[in-house]
């Protein structure tokens, strides 16, 4: 197993090549309980992580979080994030779509939609496998992107709907097993580590369809 030579995260520039001396790299837990709590913590302050392969530096760490040795601690929490330095850097655009909330931001999208008509010949426009027909105009073609990707925010939302609902039924099915038996503890354990899953695969279906979303309105 190779891992990672960049820190994971987001705005940061340490890679195990260009690293000052003091600077060093560190995995991820292993523990579910500590992976939980970076989960947490690091919500979009990266791209997704490998959790096997990807590292972190230690500049996001505080002290406190270091041993004698300059060891990470069992406990330790990344808190230490650089402020955005590439946002400057970015487009006028993605600025202006980076200080929007993702609801803000579909409302926005659902505006403008209305405003526009829909080509009276979308559906003659297109084939069987879902492309444009050769002598459709680029309004069209256009249209068909815009259609696509409204449908696959709609299988997104759908999807991160139903995991929390999974997520809800779980955890009280766990606080009903708490509240009536002490001796099924084994059982509820289990039912709390597919909770744990379920919500981990619930923030990555939230950062997938904040991509989408501003993939849509590029
Ligand atoms: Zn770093």
């Amino acid at each position: 197993m190779t891992y990672n030579t960049h820190c994971f995260i987001q705005g940061c520039k340490t890679t195990v090549f260009n690293k000052p001396t003091g600077v060093n790299f560190f995995p991820c837990p292993t523990s579910n309980e500590m992976r939980n709590k970076w989960l947490h913590v690091l919500k979009n302050k990266c791209s997704l992580i490998d959790w096997a392969r990807s590292r972190i530096c230690s500049r996001h760490f505080e002290l406190k979080y270091f041993d004698s040795q300059r060891r990470l601690r069992d406990n330790a929490i990344p808190t230490l994030f650089p402020v955005k330095p590439s946002d400057a850097s970015k487009p006028r655009l993605d600025r202006l779509l980076n200080k929007m909330t993702q609801s803000e931001l579909s409302e926005n999208i659902k505006e403008e939609l209305q405003l526009l008509n829909e080509p009276f010949n979308l559906e003659n426009g297109l084939n069987d496998n879902l492309k444009c027909k050769t002598d459709v105009s680029e309004k069209t073609k256009l249209w068909l992107i815009i259609k696509k990707q409204e449908h696959l925010n709609a299988r997104l939302s759908e999807a991160i709907a139903q995991n929390r609902r999974h997520a809800e039924m779980l955890q009280k099915t766990v606080d009903e097993y708490k509240n009536k038996r002490k001796d099924k503890d084994q059982t509820a354990e289990t039912y709390k580590y597919i909770v744990k899953c379920l919500q981990e695969k619930l923030a990555t279906y939230e950062e997938q369809i904040e991509i989408l979303t501003a993939v849509e309105s590029v």
